[in-house]
């Protein structure tokens, strides 16, 4: 038996599942869990020694690879001084400043510590600011485990089948009106009905958990028109795409922009980080400037910011890194495809910026959830399990983007394709 295997088998006794987030559990792609005890640059190292391509970058923060110095020195400089003091810290204003800086529709951002919190801070942000309940998401988007935002999500609900999950109060998620992504009529009509209730309007500007899908031309525009319209507040969640997709995030790649948006994982640089922020007059209904209360502990703690504040630096710094991670994602997914065409298996991909999808379906193009959910699932797990016993590790679950990193090579890129070339020839 592997030691990946005992070691799951161990998890299992007193850890729900044997895993602390569900999608690592491979519940979704059958077999065993891999556990890892080491990254490097693009390589995962498992507790067998195994080497991998990785593909997931910790679910999107290691933009620049695992165990990047600049990143591991800052908290190494930090981590001397203490590890936290739960008073204010002079490197929360440098990382305000600098997520400011990169994304300008942020006037004032607070930091937490995950992006759920991110989400449901915004979420009761505008309804606070409104005086409205109701909002609005849409399907297969995820926003994290808060109650309001867990109707109809993406991500582990998906993969573990669950639409809603049970102990969210009916009372509550009746205030959630769940819309279909990419579909601008849908968008118009409910505003027509409800606008003057709607609070807000809370979007993944390119959904990555129900795979990777992009928004389709006007679709954010829609929206942004939608809420100048009826007085909603328009809330984009760059948990995945924020310094990602582009520097400057998804509204900066698509030009559009939101009035609150939420990030996450990536400005942790891999520490546990959150934030939200946005127009000053919105931000400052918070405490203490303002009635709508958030809190934290732990929030803008100084290994999270030193982490966080040194990959954005270094991205602030070479401004070729996006234009090369679009550049890389896209020589992957060409390079998939044109395997899969060779071995006859129907498939398509998506690719924004580092973010990229893989689609075992006949259609050309993906753009809804119910297109998404209509692929092949079942080859989906056969192929993920065929890669990994190759030595690449691609995102469990068919409902997941990927991403590239800085440190994946075109020859790791190359390897990846022969890869698949293989295990395409098995999944006839
Ligand atoms: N929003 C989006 C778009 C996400 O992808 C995620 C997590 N994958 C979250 C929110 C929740 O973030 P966290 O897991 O840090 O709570």
């Amino acid at each position: 038996m592997s030691r990946s295997a005992d070691l799951f088998q161990a998890a299992q006794e007193h850890i729900p599942g044997g895993v602390n987030s569900p999608v690592r559990a491979f519940k979704g792609v059958g077999g065993t869990p891999v556990f890892f005890k080491r990254g490097q640059g693009a390589y995962l190292y498992d507790e067998d020694d195994n080497e991998y391509i990785d593909y997931v970058g910790s679910w999107g923060p290691m933009i620049l690879g695992h165990a990047q110095e600049d990143v591991l020195n800052a908290v190494r400089s930090m981590l001397d001084n203490g590890l936290g003091f739960g008073a204010p810290t002079a490197i929360e204003t440098e990382m305000a400043n600098k997520v400011c800086e990169l994304m300008p529709s942020i006037e004032m951002v607070r930091m937490v510590s995950s992006g759920t919190e991110a989400t449901m801070s915004a979420i009761r942000l505008a309804r606070g600011f409104t005086g409205r309940d109701k909002i609005i998401k849409f399907e297969g988007c995820y926003h994290g485990h808060s109650d309001s935002l867990l109707v109809k999500a993406g991500s582990g609900m998906l993969t573990l089948g669950e639409p809603s999950s049970p102990g969210v109060p009916a009372s509550l998620a009746e205030h959630t009106i769940t819309l279909t992504y990419n579909d601008v009529d849908n968008v118009r009509q409910t505003f027509a009905e409800l606008g003057d209730q709607i609070a807000c309007i809370i979007v993944e500007p390119v959904a990555g958990n129900m795979n990777c899908i992009p928004p389709q031309p006007g679709f954010l525009e829609c929206l942004r028109d939608v809420c100048d319209e009826h007085g909603s507040v328009l809330i984009f969640d760059e948990v995945m795409t924020g310094f990602r997709v582009a520097l400057g995030g998804a509204q900066a790649h698509f030009n559009v922009k939101p009035d609150l948006t939420t990030l996450g994982k990536v400005i942790g640089g891999g520490l546990p980080v959150g934030a939200f922020g946005g127009r000053r007059d919105i931000m400052s209904h918070i405490a203490p400037l303002g009635p709508v209360y958030q809190a934290g502990t732990l929030s803008g703690n100084p290994l999270s910011m030193s982490a966080g504040l040194a990959m954005l630096n270094a991205l602030d710094a070479d401004r070729s890194v996006h234009e090369q991670l679009s550049a890389k994602t896209e020589l992957l997914t060409q390079g998939l495809e044109a395997k899969a065409l060779k071995h006859g298996i129907p498939f398509t991909t998506t690719a924004v910026g580092g973010m990229f999808g893989l689609f075992f379906t006949d259609q050309a193009q993906v753009t809804t959830f119910a297109e998404a959910t209509a692929c092949d699932t079942e080859r989906f797990a056969a192929f993920f399990q065929g890669m990994l016993k190759e030595g690449v590790y691609l995102a469990p679950s068919a409902y997941e983007a990927g991403f590239m990193s800085a440190a994946t090579s075109e020859a790791d890129i190359d390897r990846t394709i022969d890869a698949a070339d293989r295990v395409f020839a098995t999944l006839k």
